[in-house]
């Protein structure tokens, strides 16, 4: 009899468990089902880049199904599970509930954005962590210049052409630097607003930016964005915000239209849903150094979603980056077929490469095994590490395209937001449409008015009585 393996999401520490199980057990020994929302893994580095336009959307994700030979993708949501009866529940992308038994169960949901209770924040803020969120900006970004570009009073224009970003963790600033880039590029083509320049504010809770780096690359990051006019507010936080306005601590109000959230990620909400122990502070799925979920049978967690122990560091988990859940996906798979072989786990151990934070205009910043670079060599192997690390050639071979294609000529200022949502096909044309619905907003209006004087007439007739009868 096969056993069943489960992996619970198909981000990067889930779908390179799922690759690396293929080769570590035998054909027949075992089924692997990958269970993932999305039939692609978002590689999360590219998404700057997405949504400032130096590259296609579709070529910051990696199909699943591209990826896996013999790992049977189960399109659906993780709802919850019943960890002693070894069973995971999903829904499928058609709603049907299912239960999925299992003898190993990997846990890879990732994260999503933390947000806190401010004022307006959930309504109006847009976020950065996911392809809809990406592309999103991207055209929040061109319709705010197409409008600013038609209004005439530069106090009116103001709040359009403001654009403010909330946490300077490497998201928040590479997200900033390059929208900022894409939008300095377009204003050759919006003289309004060219003539009045666009305003681009960093907020910031902490003293610096990018506790990630060490602190001379932070500082050459910020001299590069100042240099660019880029406002930088630090030890400052977002107190509340309208679709119009950003209010920070202190009381300043800036004006704007686009609020962008980077402060920070929390564990996919299903974790709470999963029976299983999680770390009071992070909320992560709590594991030994064997990524083992202590105490429950065959359950294991890896990822933005699981709280393990940083061999730096043993009291703190390790940083929530893909190139952690890369290797724990790896180390969870040699665990998962050592515990299927009756043989021990081995402990999770690795130590961060480095870290790249592109700045947009080619320049960067990175440290990488004690060194450190900045500008453009830092640009270039920013670069040259996304492309060794995206799977897949097809994949490297589209992003050198558009990679080139955007040095030697720019990019694209089409505001394609209605991309994907056509409308009706019955839809008679839009003005037609427009002027059906404004012909029978007045003639309701016409028939309220109509009944208003006849109650009036009646009341008026009433009271004539009521005066007669009173004489
Ligand atoms: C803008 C941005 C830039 C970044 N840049 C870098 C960088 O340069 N270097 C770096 O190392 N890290 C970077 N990161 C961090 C990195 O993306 C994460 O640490 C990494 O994705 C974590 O991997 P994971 O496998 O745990 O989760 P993910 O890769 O997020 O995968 C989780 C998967 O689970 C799916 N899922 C979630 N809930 C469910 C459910 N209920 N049912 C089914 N499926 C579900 C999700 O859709 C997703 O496919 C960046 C993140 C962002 C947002």
């Amino acid at each position: 009899m096969a056993w069943n393996v489960v992996i619970a999401g198909g981000g990067f520490g889930g779908l390179e468990a799922a690759r690396r199980l293929e080769r570590r057990l035998p054909h027949h020994s075992a089924r692997v089902t990958l269970v993932s929302d999305q039939n692609y893994m978002l590689y999360t580095p590219l998404l700057p880049g997405a949504a400032a336009g130096t590259l296609e959307p579709r070529h910051a994700v990696v199909p699943l199904r591209e990826q896996l030979q013999r790992t049977d993708l189960r399109l659906g949501s993780v709802t919850g599970a019943d960890p002693a009866a070894r069973i995971l529940r999903i829904t499928t992308a058609d709603g049907r509930d299912q239960e999925l038994p299992y003898d190993q169960l990997v846990v890879a949901v990732g994260s999503v954005s933390r947000t806190l209770p401010i004022p307006g924040l959930a309504e109006h803020a847009l976020g950065m962590k996911t392809l809809p969120e990406a592309i999103a900006l991207r055209n929040r970004l061109l319709q705010s210049l197409e409008i600013a570009e038609g209004i005439d009073d530069p106090r009116d224009r103001a709040s359009w052409l403001t654009f403010v970003f909330v946490g300077a963790g490497y998201a928040g600033l590479e997200g900033l630097a390059e929208l900022q880039d894409f939008a300095t590029d377009l204003l050759d083509h919006y003289p309004r607003c060219r003539t009045q320049g666009v305003r681009f504010v960093l907020v910031e809770a902490r003293d610096r930016v990018m506790p990630e780096i060490p602190e001379s690359l932070a500082r050459f990051a910020v001299a590069q964005l100042l240099e660019r006019g880029i406002e930088i507010r630090t030890s400052t936080t977002l107190e509340a915000m309208t679709d119009t306005t950003a209010t920070l601590a202190g009381g300043e109000v800036l004006p704007t239209r686009m609020v962008v959230w980077t402060a920070g990620v929390k564990p996919s909400p299903v974790v709470a849903r999963l029976g299983l122990p999680l770390d009071e502070r992070s909320g992560r799925i709590v594991v030994d150094r064997s990524l083992r979920v202590p105490g429950v049978q065959g359950v294991w967690a890896i990822g933005d979603a699981a709280h393990v122990p940083d061999p730096k560091d043993l009291a703190r988990p390790t940083p929530p980056t893909a190139q952690h859940a890369i290797r724990q996906g790896r180390k969870v798979a040699d665990n998962v077929a050592a515990a299927l072989a009756d043989r021990p786990a081995r402990i999770f151990r690795y130590r961060t490469l480095g870290v790249f934070v592109d700045l947009g205009r080619g320049k960067a910043v990175a440290s990488t095994m004690g060194l450190r670079w900045q500008g453009a060599p830092a640009w270039f192997i920013a670069r040259s590490y996304h492309l060794m690390s995206m799977p897949g050639l097809k994949r490297r071979v589209r992003l050198v395209a558009d990679w080139t294609v955007d040095l030697f000529f720019g990019r694209d200022g089409s505001e394609l937001g209605r991309l994907g949502h056509p409308g009706r096909l019955d839809t008679p044309d839009r003005l037609a449409l427009e002027q059906r619905e404004a012909d029978e907003a007045r003639a309701a209006a016409d028939d309220r008015a109509t009944a208003g004087d006849r109650a009036a007439g009646g009341d008026r007739a009433a009271a004539a009585d009521a005066v007669d009868a009173s004489r």
